[in-house]
């Protein structure tokens, strides 16, 4: 039978969203009429102006989902504020030059909520206060580079009638998660942690455990752009996405370690480390107003099978 394909680009395929998007479509029995590419920077280096508008050209991509970013946890921010900021300017700038250039009118393009002000007039936060005020000190290379996408998206929503949607993101995590001691989240990050100092006497976390947090499973997140990229009823706009929990970084990191069969009492928290924004509690009033039904997974399941993707997937994983 023959009928017209529609094609989906998605940047940072082989990133942890990108592959839970993977995985999500893979269970979708209709989802050969759309043909979906998913990009690493092994295809093609964003941050090149001239790679990237070549690799688009030609290609007759009809969406795009925008995931690839220089993203990191908190260690990586404070150190990188400077280059983050720069490849994602570059890497966001010479993708929507692309999607321009290449008639493609409707995308997703992710934010994080961590760009929000740091001292907002209000909690929770919506999707109107997203350059209230300066982000934190410690992510404003990330968090600029972000607010600026967002801006773009709106400018060329207004002025080319595209349809770029930004969806805003709580931390997320979920297999295929980036576990680097260094450079990654907080959850993976204290994941493989704790998991190589098990035998140890003392296991350590850092900070005073005092910041809220709010956490998303990735899978979750993958099915929430999935169906605001194909439901028509939303048009260029900002979009929240969490679910309604929030947790001090203490309980993380005591969930981490329930789930990972570990003693509490082992625990020590090194309080003179950074603990970055105390708050940034956000609003999924829109994203529950436009999807009433939306499921979310449980914190402790999304965290036990994290930790079994892990253990699974040990000797492969970015760590
Ligand atoms: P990952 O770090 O897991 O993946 C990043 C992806 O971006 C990889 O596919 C990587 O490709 C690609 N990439 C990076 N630089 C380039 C480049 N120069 N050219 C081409 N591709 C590039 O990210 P996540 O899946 O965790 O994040 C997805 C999105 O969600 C990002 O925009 C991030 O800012 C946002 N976000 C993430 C949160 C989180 O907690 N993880 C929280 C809030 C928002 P390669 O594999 O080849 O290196």
């Amino acid at each position: 039978m023959n009928y017209i394909q529609t094609k989906v680009v998605i940047t940072g395929g082989t990133g942890m969203v990108g592959n839970c998007i993977k995985t999500e479509i893979n269970k979708d029995l209709n989802s050969n009429r759309i043909q979906y590419e998913f990009l690493s920077s092994k295809d093609v280096d964003l941050s090149n102006r001239e790679a990237v508008l070549n690799y688009f050209k030609n290609k007759k991509y009809d969406y795009i989902i925008h995931l690839a970013a220089n993203v990191g946890g908190l260690y990586k921010n404070m150190n990188g504020n400077a280059e983050i900021f720069s490849s994602n300017i570059k890497i966001n700038e010479n993708v929507l030059e692309a999607c321009l250039k290449n008639d493609i009118g409707r995308g997703i393009f992710c934010l994080s909520s961590c760009i929000y002000p740091s001292k907002p007039s209000k909690f929770p936060m919506d999707e109107t206060m997203i350059h209230e005020g300066p982000p934190h000190p410690s992510n404003e290379g990330y968090a600029y580079s972000k607010r600026m996408l967002e801006m773009q998206c709106r400018q060329y929503n207004e002025k080319y009638d595209t349809s770029f949607i930004c969806v805003v993101p709580v931390n997320l995590y979920g297999p295929y998660d980036n576990f680097n001691l260094k450079d990654g989240h907080l959850l993976p990050m204290l994941m493989h942690r704790f998991h190589i100092t098990r035998k140890y006497d003392e296991i350590v976390a850092y900070g005073t455990g005092k910041p809220l947090r709010q956490f998303l499973y990735a899978p979750d997140f993958a099915k929430i752009i999935l169906r605001i990229l194909f439901d028509t009823n939303v048009q260029g706009e900002n979009i929240i996405c969490c679910n309604n929990d929030e947790f001090t970084i203490t309980t993380v990191v005591h969930n981490i370690l329930d789930v990972m069969t570990m003693d509490k009492k082992n625990l020590k928290w090194l309080t003179e480390k950074a603990d970055g924004c105390m708050k940034k509690t956000v609003s999924n009033k829109k994203l529950l107003t436009l999807y009433p039904d939306m499921k979310f997974t449980n914190f402790d399941d999304g965290l036990k099978e994290t930790y079994d993707w892990f253990l699974n997937n040990y000797n492969n994983i970015r760590k």
